[in-house]
């Protein structure tokens, strides 16, 4: 299949329009899509591109592209944007004059827009439904169309009346896009839109800069110890817990420890939350110990670890809270202590949400018998109720009536100073079997919840990359593995005591070679003079490396270690943090505060052992496709360095990483290994822009893996 890349009249579009050099990946496999002619529906994040996925398209296409938008603010942003790009485009809105309406309308007939923007209530309107049955349209596309669904979270009735008025146009080539990519959801946009074989792409939900963890805990002092060591080395973080009684064990441990935490939870006063929250906040506490009432409106961006001491209720709820760890890009730890026997505290959550029908009927009867005969009103709390139907689980009752009170049997109100809720029944002489209570729906709802633990389960049991796993269960199915979670370096040490000594020694003796190679500055710092391959020159004792680093007395240090095993340390070292990369061009290196420690015998290093432990762990690596043609596999290696030379220049940039050049592209790099700008070329996602400005750096750090970086530098 040609990609949209490859077309020439698209990227011209693309470039004289919209001034971008090229697609991203996603974006690319929806604009091939949407000019075969295919409905697609399009699942990526906000921020992710989805406007372009039409907007692109729209412009290459004969006839007009309806867009459909939920809030007039949101319409107006885009039609001014590409009205300033010289694109004929317009809204139709309640927000026009009348003049301006007929005007617009006028121009819409002569099809002298390109891209029209609507808010779905103008279907209701027959006059309009007329012009564009008459005018024709040649692409429709739906965007926030998660509005037309009740699972998701901002339903708009409006937004139904979709299918009717795409029956109503003869199903025009439609494209529906969302950030939100729950299965219900995604479903429920399918069916009723009623799209026609679409492609669904779901693109863009891997968070690069997060490692995920799962610990397999015995005991819960085993989890203590586990955060202890979450908080010594990532220091900020929030510490989930599936109980406010947790929430109190755990954080009353941590405090004893010296941990400075603050818990949170819905038990606790409006005060001691908002207290608490600020706290965190302004970064006063380094430690949110919480349940998942802790979550709305947290946006500190440096938060290093997001820990959860019992398994979640879904994978949904579990990726969005570990999100909340490195929003600022930084790398960050998000891990699941799990012991099976905790999943115990979910099935009673599932219990608690999904009462069968027979304890609804019994708590109805209950009600009918206990309520005043002539106010109809009874004044029971919830655990009076549990108690009196013998019920261990309370939250079955609170179930229980919000199901009567849908159903319309009761309602429950406050009255203004009684300390109780008011339970009143409709119409006491309504017997059970009355009831309209939809049991099909509560079924489904039950199957549902009960997917949601089974999934979430798997995942604790899972093998295989972590990150990979969760984009496979929100359908991104073409993600490669992360190279930074627990199961894809699992070659790394689980603990710091599975060093040998010698390695420990080797680590030390190649730290302190950067040490000498440094200048020492009065603050007990060091300042970087040298490059990587000069200290690993000057350390292995080759002639090759400047005389002042012939002098020093770890010249020679590390003679008989091979020149791949210690490029492979410094990697090693790179990435744990006790090294450090400075300078342009030619980055220098230098000792950390941490690399100190360790040189010093201080602190025990713990690193990933690829590359340059005695035993290298056979690479594992993926084979994919691209363009259909099969490529070598991409090398893991490399690949990783890749990663990280990115994320530093995305630092340096101050931009996402993403922008820099896409995981595609880097994994094309990676099992093509070009050595030139020109061979890059047939590598895709490379656009002139990323060649222009980063590829160089990316083709250094090829040549340097692959040839040895000996007559450089
Ligand atoms: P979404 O609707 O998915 O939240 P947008 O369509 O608003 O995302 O795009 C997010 C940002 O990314 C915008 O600033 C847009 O200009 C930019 N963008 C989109 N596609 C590209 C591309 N191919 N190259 C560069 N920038 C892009
Ligand atoms: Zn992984």
């Amino acid at each position: 299949m040609p990609s949209a890349s490859s077309s020439p009249d698209l990227t011209e579009t693309l470039q004289t329009h919209f001034g971008f050099d090229s697609l991203r990946p996603g974006q690319d496999a929806v604009v091939t899509t949407v000019m075969e002619g295919r409905d697609a529906l399009v699942i990526m994040p906000t921020g992710g591109g989805k406007s372009l996925c039409y907007q692109l398209p729209a412009l290459c296409k004969p006839g007009v592209t309806l867009v459909v938008s939920p809030l007039i603010a949101l319409m107006k942003d885009q039609v001014d944007a590409l009205v300033r790009r010289n694109i004929p485009a317009t809204m139709i809105n309640s927000s026009l004059t009348a003049e301006e309406y007929r005007e617009r309308m006028g121009a819409f007939r002569r099809g002298e827009y390109k891209l029209v923007y609507v808010a779905p209530e103008r279907f209701g309107s027959e006059s309009f439904m007329a012009i564009l049955e008459t005018s024709g349209v040649s692409l429709l596309a739906v965007d926030e169309a998660h509005c037309l669904s009740q699972w998701g979270h901002d339903f708009r009735p409006d937004y139904l009346k979709l299918g009717r008025v795409l029956e109503r146009l003869n199903h025009p080539q439609t494209i529906a896009l969302t950030a939100t990519a729950t299965p219900r959801v995604r479903e429920d946009i399918l069916t009723t839109l009623g799209l026609r074989d679409p492609a669904v792409v779901v693109h863009g939900f891997a968070r690069e800069n997060l490692s995920f963890r799962i610990s397999h805990c015995d005991t819960q002092a085993d989890k203590l110890m586990r955060l202890r060591h979450l908080i010594d080395e990532e220091k900020t973080g929030i510490i989930y817990c599936s109980t406010r009684k947790k929430v109190m064990t755990v954080f009353n441990d941590l405090k004893a420890a010296g941990a400075n935490a603050v818990a949170y939870h819905a038990g606790l006063t409006d005060a001691e939350r908002e207290f608490a929250q600020n706290r965190f906040l302004s970064g006063e506490a380094d430690v949110a110990v919480a349940t998942n009432a802790f979550g709305m409106g947290i946006d500190r961006p440096d938060v290093r670890f997001v820990a959860h001491f019992e398994i979640p209720g879904s994978v949904e709820a579990y990726y969005q809270e570990a999100g909340r760890a490195g929003r600022d890009g930084q790398p960050s730890v998000c891990e699941l202590l799990f012991n099976h026997a905790d999943l115990k505290t979910q099935e009673f959550f599932f219990e608690g949400a999904n009462p069968p029908v027979s304890l609804i009927l019994q708590l109805y009867a209950l009600l009918r018998r206990h309520c005043s005969p002539d106010s109809n009103e009874l004044e029971l709390t919830v655990d009076e109720m549990a108690t009196m139907l013998n019920l261990k689980n309370a939250m079955c009752v609170g179930s229980a009536l919000a199901v009567l009170a849908r159903a319309g049997a009761i309602e429950r109100y406050d009255v203004p100073g009684h300390h109780v809720r008011t339970t009143r029944v409709c119409d006491p002489a309504a017997r059970q079997g009355d009831l309209a209570i939809d049991r099909e729906a509560l079924r489904d709802k039950a199957e549902r919840d009960h997917a949601k633990i089974e999934a979430i389960t798997q995942y604790a049991y899972s093998r295989g990359c972590r990150q990979q796993w969760i984009l496979r269960y929100f359908g991104e199915n073409a993600s490669a593995p992360c190279g930074c979670c627990d199961a894809c370096s699992e070659d790394e040490p689980a603990a710091a005591g599975d060093l040998a000594p010698e390695e420990v020694l080797l680590i030390q003796k190649a730290l302190s070679g950067v040490a000498r190679a440094s200048r020492r500055l009065p603050g007990g710092t060091w300042q970087s003079i040298f490059g990587r391959v000069k200290i690993i020159q000057m350390l292995r004792g080759s002639k090759a490396c400047p005389p002042s680093l012939q002098r020093l007395t770890t010249f020679g240090l590390l003679a008989h270690i091979s020149e791949d095993r210690l490029k492979g340390l410094f990697r090693a070292l790179l990435r744990a943090g006790l090294l450090e990369t400075s300078g342009g061009d030619r980055p220098l290196i230098t000792l950390t505060p941490l690399g100190a420690q360790v040189m010093a015998g201080k602190e025990t290093p713990r690193l990933s052992g690829e590359g340059w432990r005695q035993a290298p762990p056979t690479r594992r690596s993926v084979r994919r496709t691209v363009d259909g043609i099969a490529l070598g596999a991409p090398d893991e290696t490399l690949y990783r360095a890749m990663v990280e030379l990115r994320k530093s220049l995305a630092a340096e940039k101050g931009i996402p990483a993403y922008r820099i050049i896409g995981n595609d592209a880097l994994r094309g790099l990676s099992a093509r290994k070009p050595l030139s700008k020109a061979a890059a070329g047939a590598v895709k996602g490379i656009g002139p822009f990323i060649a222009q400005h980063y590829l160089p750096a990316f083709l250094e750090l090829i040549a340097e893996y692959e040839l040895g970086d000996d007559e450089k530098d």
